[in-house]
């Protein structure tokens, strides 16, 4: 029997009858992390790391959630457990589930370079691995974090030379704080939009380090914060809540701003190219360094992605989760 399964329900350890961030409702959910498509609602119970747990609270709720530390084995069932660092946002896990002398891996999401925030990636030796490829394209490679970072302070510093606010859209887990991260805090005041504000409150407790920054309220006026660089829901930018800042530079980070496409459709005045997913590379290099033979393609482009594993000597498949692919995490703006 398959150490996992993939069912309409998720993906299913049989040995351990426990689902790993299943889409429709289970018994038992081990989640990597709080990001909607993975953390979903309805399970009776769920496990997930500790550093990842204050956040799932905060989204879903009152939960029956039972904690684990990275690297920690669990037994459930016939089955060991462990969860590893993703590395893709704070308290992100890879998990491994080893039954019958059989290992396996479910990346969740994942990035491959540390940064600075998130728990660094950690690769885990197994005989299966099930690899998100939301950016599974050659043409998807990123620049070092630190150039992107000196784009978007020059692009931040001009603004406010010119009397601007700069709008930066960002998904409040995970974007918004690594953009915090990266922003050089001396150029000017940082002001957020209250759902990032409260996924910072959580970090912040938890002792990741952000930089200060101030919540917008109704009561914000732009003239009081000059120069101010605000960091908001995508769903934000354009909107009556943004409008408060008057005539304002908007700007966007995301891997797809690699794609010109995209870059024109956002209607954003910048693009920046992070992500918070391995690159084309970063897939390849981690698939390899599991030591896995047997590789499952999950969200983005699995078809082209499945092709050149199969080409280069692994043997892959792709499997159909509903799992998203950056940026596909809905918000509202309220
Ligand atoms: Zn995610
Ligand atoms: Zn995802």
């Amino acid at each position: 029997m398959a150490v996992l399964t993939f069912t309409d329900r998720g993906i299913y350890c049989p040995a351990g009858d426990f689902h790993i961030d299943p889409w429709r409702p289970v018994d038992r959910a081990l989640i990597t992390h709080g990001h909607a498509d993975h953390a979903r609602p309805g399970h009776r119970a769920y496990l997930a790391t500790q550093a990842a747990a204050p956040v799932i609270r905060h989204r879903l709720g009152d939960i029956n959630l039972d904690t684990i530390r990275f690297g920690e084995m669990r037994r459930i069932g016939a089955a060991n457990v462990s969860f590893h660092p993703a590395g893709h946002i704070p308290g992100s896990a890879q998990i491994r589930v080893e039954a019958g002398g059989e290992v396996w891996v479910v990346s969740g999401d994942y990035k491959t370079d540390a940064d600075g925030l998130s728990e660094p990636f950690e690769p885990v030796r197994c005989h299966s691995f099930i690899t998100e490829c939301t950016f599974g394209l050659p043409v998807f490679s990123w620049r070092p974090a630190g150039e992107i970072a000196a784009e978007m302070n020059a692009w931040w510093s001009a603004n406010a030379a010119a009397g601007k606010a700069s709008i930066l859209g960002a998904y409040s887990l995970g974007k918004a704080q690594r953009l915090l991260s990266l922003v050089d805090a001396s150029i000017g005041p940082i002001l957020t939009h209250g759902a990032v504000e409260a996924t910072n409150a959580i970090l912040r407790r938890q002792g990741y380090a952000l930089p200060d920054t101030v919540a917008v309220t109704p009561e914000t006026k732009a003239k009081d914060h000059p120069g101010a660089l605000i960091v908001a829901p995508p769903a934000a930018l354009g909107s009556a809540w943004a409008r408060r800042f008057g005539d304002a530079s908007t700007g966007f980070a995301s891997g797809w701003m690699q794609l010109r496409g995209v870059r024109r459709r956002r209607a954003t005045d910048r693009g920046f190219v992070i992500s918070d997913h391995a690159d084309w590379n970063g897939l390849l290099g981690a698939i390899r360094d599991t030591g896995a033979e047997n590789i499952y393609v999950t969200h983005g482009y699995t078809d082209i992605f499945a092709r050149h594993l199969n080409e280069s000597g692994w043997s892959a498949q792709v499997v159909p989760t509903e799992f998203g692919g950056e940026d596909d995490e809905t918000e509202s703006a309220a």
